[in-house]
Order: structure tokens, then C-alpha cells, then sequence
């Protein structure tokens, strides 16, 4: 299939992009690694009149560790992200999401701020970034401005970003070292889009639970990040019956949509087993690090 007629551009600084998106308006699309726009615009699913191709733009494509962050540029593959020394020893759950995005092929050329401007319900790279109180930096005619997470997403594939605006960077807060962490789906088929999936981030001092972070994808419009279960986990020592509690707690707060691939009532069962088996794994991993 082919996609509408658009006009084309390819800027070569983030101002020409943003001054190309102010003239155009929601007429205007930015082009990444193109992975779920072009499929969106062969099936007519997306018709925009203008494409303003960002692969030329100079100076976007890094990834930087800051104190307590990872800064990561908006044409960075999530390849390239996936295979970072830095994204590995600074927050694994990312790497360990980003294994399970599709195909390498799809990972090749997809970017990892594509994915959080496309918001894909199902997508990893939302929910890691909902877990971890990430944030993104866009610019646009009226300057930079930094989003955090919790306001970006709307519902599906809809942030609070106006169209006139690029994500420019990523931030994702890095893990303090003895932090235990886990990312958790289950798809159909490998490659697939998760029916459900879940990151958990924990860290334990005096033999109980000092931080719990949980967030989940595939069970709602937006990532949801399971803040009941938080609470209950922490200032409590972890046993396999807090886990079931925890899962419970999920099960209560989440509300997802049934369609051809599982049921609602499937992927809130689902995501239940998910959270247990991920606080079991990143306990795991907290009591090797110590
Ligand atoms: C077969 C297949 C399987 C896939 N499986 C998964 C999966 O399991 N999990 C998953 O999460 N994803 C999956 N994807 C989607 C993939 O991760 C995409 O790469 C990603 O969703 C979008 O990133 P992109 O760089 O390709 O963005 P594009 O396709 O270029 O753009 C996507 C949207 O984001 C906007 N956009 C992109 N970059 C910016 C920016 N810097 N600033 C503002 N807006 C921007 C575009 O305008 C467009 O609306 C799959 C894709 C395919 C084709």
C-alpha cells in the first residue's frame, strides 16, 4: 500500500524543524526511524500533509550520563540504546525493555523518543519511562520546555505535546547502584506487541522495602503506574504473600481494553502474575548486588 500524497523536508537543525512545524501546523508529521509512522501512513491510518524528516538534523543522536540521568538524543536508535555500555550499568530496565521492542530490524532504525512521541498503549519505552519519573525535553516556537512523564501521556497515541513541537532529548533517571529492577511481558508471539507488561524498580534497606516503583503497559490508554501497590510494598519485608498482595493491588487499579488478541479479563489476570514475578526477580537482583 502506498502512502497519501505529502510534501517533504528535511531540516538540518532543530530550529528549521521547528520553524517548518509552526508554518504547518497538525497538517505536519516529524519523520524518525519512520517504524509505526509509515505503516500509519501506507494504511491511510495517517494522512499528513506535510513530513518533516528529522534524520539530518546535526547533533541529536547521543547518549549521556549525567549525575543522576541518562540523557538520551532524539534520533538515537533503540538499538544503539539497547547495545550502550552507559544504559546497561545506569538503568538495565531500560535495556531489558528495549530487548523486547519488536525486532532488531524495527530497534535498527526506531528510535526511542519515537516511541515515546507515538504512545503506543502497548509500547515498552512509555512504561519505563512512567517508572522511573523520566521526562522529555521539546522544543518548539516558544522555546524548551521539559514534560515530565506523569503529564505527557493523554491517552492513546496522544501526548500533551503540541504539534508544533520536537522531543529533542529523553531523560531517563539512572538506578542508585543496589537497586533490584525487572521488566516482565507477555506477547503472543516474539516480537510481538506485549498483551501486557510491567517494570518494577525496588530497593530494600534494614529488611524491608524503602522503594517500590511499578509500572505497567497494555492495560489502559496510557502506561499506568500502579501507585496502590507502592504504597502497600513499602516500609513492609517482601514475602511471597506481599507480592500476591501487591498483585491484587495492580489487578484492582488497572482497567484494560479486550480486544481480538485477549480479553480485559485476561490481561488484568495477566498483569497480576507479571508484578509478582517481577518483584521476585528484582528482589533477586537486589540481594545479589548486596
Ligand atoms: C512490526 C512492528 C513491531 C513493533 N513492535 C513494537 C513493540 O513490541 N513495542 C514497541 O514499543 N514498539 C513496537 N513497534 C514500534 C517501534 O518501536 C517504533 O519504532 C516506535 O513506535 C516509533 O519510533 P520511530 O522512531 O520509528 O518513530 P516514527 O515512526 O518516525 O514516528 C512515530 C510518531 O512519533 C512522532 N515523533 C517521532 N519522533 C519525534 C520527535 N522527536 N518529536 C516529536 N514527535 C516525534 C512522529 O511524528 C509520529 O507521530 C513496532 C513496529 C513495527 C513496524
Amino acid at each position: 500500500m502506498k502512502p497519501a500524497a505529502f510534501e517533504y523536508f528535511a531540516p538540518r537543525t532543530v530550529e528549521q524543524a521547528v520553524d517548518l512545524l509552526a508554518q504547518h501546523g497538525d497538517q505536519a508529521k516529524v519523520l524518525a526511524g519512520g517504524q509505526s509512522l509509515v505503516p500509519l501512513m501506507n494504511m491511510r491510518l495517517a494522512r499528513p500533509a506535510v513530513i518533516v524528516d528529522i534524520n539530518r538534523v546535526d547533533g541529536l543522536e547521543y547518549i549521556v550520563a549525567a549525575p543522576a540521568v541518562l540523557r538520551i538524543g532524539a534520533l538515537t536508535r533503540q538499538r544503539a540504546a539497547e547495545r550502550s555500555r552507559l544504559v546497561a550499568e545506569r538503568c538495565p530496565l531500560l535495556r531489558d525493555a528495549l530487548r523486547l521492542v519488536g525486532h532488531v530490524q524495527i530497534r535498527n532504525r526506531g528510535t526511542v523518543a519515537g516511541s515515546i512521541a507515538h504512545a503506543d498503549p502497548a509500547a515498552e519505552l512509555t512504561a519505563v519511562l512512567t517508572a522511573l519519573d523520566g521526562e522529555v525535553v521539546a522544543r518548539g516556537p516558544g522555546g524548551t520546555r521539559v514534560i515530565a512523564a506523569s503529564d505527557l501521556f493523554v491517552t492513546y497515541l496522544t501526548t500533551s505535546l503540541d504539534p508544533r513541537e520536537i522531543i529533542t532529548e529523553v531523560r531517563f533517571p539512572a538506578l542508585p547502584p543496589g537497586t533490584g529492577w525487572s521488566w516482565m511481558e507477555i506477547a503472543r508471539r516474539h516480537g510481538d506487541f506485549a498483551l501486557a507488561g510491567v517494570g518494577v524498580v525496588l530497593a530494600l534497606g534494614g529488611g524491608v522495602i524503602t522503594e517500590a516503583r511499578i509500572a505497567l503497559t497494555g492495560v489502559g490508554p496510557t502506561p499506568v503506574r500502579a501507585t496502590s501497590a507502592e504504597r502497600l510494598l513499602t516500609g513492609r519485608a517482601p514475602s511471597e504473600g506481599l507480592w500476591a498482595d501487591a498483585a491484587e493491588a495492580v489487578r484492582a487499579a488497572v482497567d484494560p481494553d479486550g480486544d481480538i488478541h485477549a480479553s480485559a479479563e485476561y490481561r488484568r489476570h495477566v498483569a497480576g502474575v507479571l508484578v509478582q514475578r517481577a518483584l521476585c526477580e528484582a528482589l533477586t537482583r537486589v540481594r545479589e548486588a548486596a
